[in-house]
């Protein structure tokens, strides 16, 4: 047993997930196994524990009792992490994220307005999928600017 599988104060059973986001890159160690390097984030919570902690797919399974479900809720989460990573020019980066490097340089004010809307649209619609036209000019001025 690692980390606080086999404690006796922390409860070992009966959590439930509240959310489950996607980090990027595995930039934390599960709080359960205090082990595994996690990209995907499970929150996990239980009414005899006061704080929250920020767990991995298997042992987020384990914690709920139910390890299917916490596969599958990891499964929608890199379903849409690939949804959103669309290739723009040579680099797989999500739309904001393109948005936000195109921003750094200068464009024409038509430019500056066009990617400023599209950056607002991806960010606050998380469905919005462009028209071809915008998406090619959004990835021409990508390609000339950044790269
Ligand atoms: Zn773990």
């Amino acid at each position: 047993m690692r980390g606080k599988w086999g404690s006796t104060e922390v409860p070992q059973s009966k959590w439930s997930c509240v959310n489950v986001y996607d980090l990027g890159s595995p930039l934390l160690v599960c709080d359960m196994c205090e082990q595994q390097r996690i990209r995907y984030v499970h929150i996990m919570v239980h009414s005899d524990w006061n704080s929250e902690l920020k767990c991995g797919c298997v042992c987020a399974g384990y914690m709920e009792g139910d390890l299917e479900a916490a596969q599958l809720r990891e499964l929608g989460v890199k379903r849409e992490a690939r949804r959103q990573a669309k290739p723009i020019g040579r680099d797989a980066i999500s739309w904001v994220q393109a948005a936000d490097k195109i921003l750094e340089y200068e464009l024409t004010s038509k430019e500056l307005d066009f990617v400023t809307d599209m950056r607002a649209r991806f960010k606050l619609r998380p469905g919005f999928e462009a028209t071809e036209r915008q998406e090619n000019w959004f990835v021409d001025i990508y390609k000339r600017v950044v790269r």
